[in-house]
């Protein structure tokens, strides 16, 4: 494993630890960052690469683009996206720009809700980001102590660069798009991209290399306390269930550091047992503001410590209540 320190061209906060994972297969792990990046998988074929998940902002994957000349001399002849959302897309103008004819890949499902949602939201960010930088700039005249200036001064300059990419941002649509499942057979490995149900959105796409026994999530399953709201945590039990017929030993998230199979089941039994409670809660005619504060002391116990990996930067407790309010929408 080698670490950290390379930032993308203009500076910024897109860092990534390029892990080993299998031959020919890398893990570019994202370190927590002010605008969250993903992480991407990297896939050596016989004849190029496929990059899976391409962060928040170009510069992030321009940084990727970098650091995949110390991994091998080999195109991008691929990019997969596992989900609409921003962090997971917003790079995707880097790769064909830099490998002319690189394929940008996603299901149906995923590539419509690019073009009914994710497009609009872009413009809703250009819209909201200068509102988040005037109350950062007020934050910061405000700031009691040396520390706090030193945070927010760094918070400020990194959403007004991200205001300058994500203004002339060139989204770029996948190309390709399947409908249930699409496979490539090349020489050297074998790659399933599935769509197991819904979970994390409506169309999340897993991708399943059976022979190196990895599989890459997408945001279905990240290291810490999951985002639902685009989600379908009634569902997401059942999707998992599906992953988990899958032989693998190695498990790329789409955030977190990469995992084993023993992290399925912990995250798994999280999602069930909080939809459960919320179920159970509704059923007695509970409000949402009783349901809050009874599933999060049922469920702390067993489950809070499972996501303290990243608590600083993700909290559980405040991940638990935004899960509760989603469920409690679509089960009462
Ligand atoms: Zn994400």
């Amino acid at each position: 494993m080698d670490c950290c320190g390379h930032e993308g061209p203009g500076g910024g906060d897109a860092r990534f630890d390029v892990v080993k994972v299998a031959d020919g297969v890398h893990a570019a792990v994202a370190s927590p960052a002010y605008k969250v990046n993903c992480n991407t998988a990297i896939i050596e074929i016989d004849d190029g690469v496929m990059i899976v998940d391409t962060h928040s902002k170009p510069s992030a994957a321009r940084v990727i683009v970098e650091r995949l000349r110390d991994l091998t001399p080999k195109p991008v002849r691929y990019v997969v996206n596992t989900h609409f959302h921003w962090d997971h897309w917003h790079g995707n103008e880097v790769y064909p720009a830099a490998y002319p004819g690189a394929d940008i890949v996603t299901n149906q499902i995923t590539r419509e809700a690019m073009l009914k949602k994710g497009l609009k939201r872009i413009q809703d960010h250009v819209r909201q980001v200068p509102a988040e930088i005037a109350t950062l700039k007020a934050d910061l005249a405000a700031a009691p102590n040396a520390t706090q200036r030193a945070k927010l001064d760094a918070d400020l300059r990194l959403a007004e660069s991200y205001l300058r990419e994500v203004t002339a941002l060139k989204p770029a649509l996948p190309t390709i798009a399947f409908e249930q499942t699409m496979k490539l057979y090349r020489r050297d490995r074998e790659i399933h991209l599935l769509h197991l149900g819904r979970a994390h959105t409506e169309g999340d796409v897993f991708v399943y290399l059976p022979k190196d026994k990895v599989v890459i999530t997408g945001d279905a399953l990240i290291g810490w306390t999951p985002f639902m709201g685009d989600g379908y945590p009634d569902e997401w039990a059942a999707t998992l269930d599906r992953l988990a017929q899958l032989d693998f030993t190695h498990i790329i998230m789409g955030h977190g550091n990469v995992a084993g199979r023993e992290w399925l089941g912990t995250f798994r039994s999280y999602v069930h047992e909080m939809v459960e409670a919320v179920r159970q809660e509704a059923a007695t005619g509970a409000t949402l503001d009783e349901v809050k504060p009874r599933v999060v002391a049922k469920l702390a116990p067993r489950h809070e410590k499972a996501f303290a990996a990243y608590a600083d930067y993700r909290p559980w407790r405040t991940g638990v209540l935004a899960n509760i309010e989603r469920t409690f929408a679509m089960v009462s």
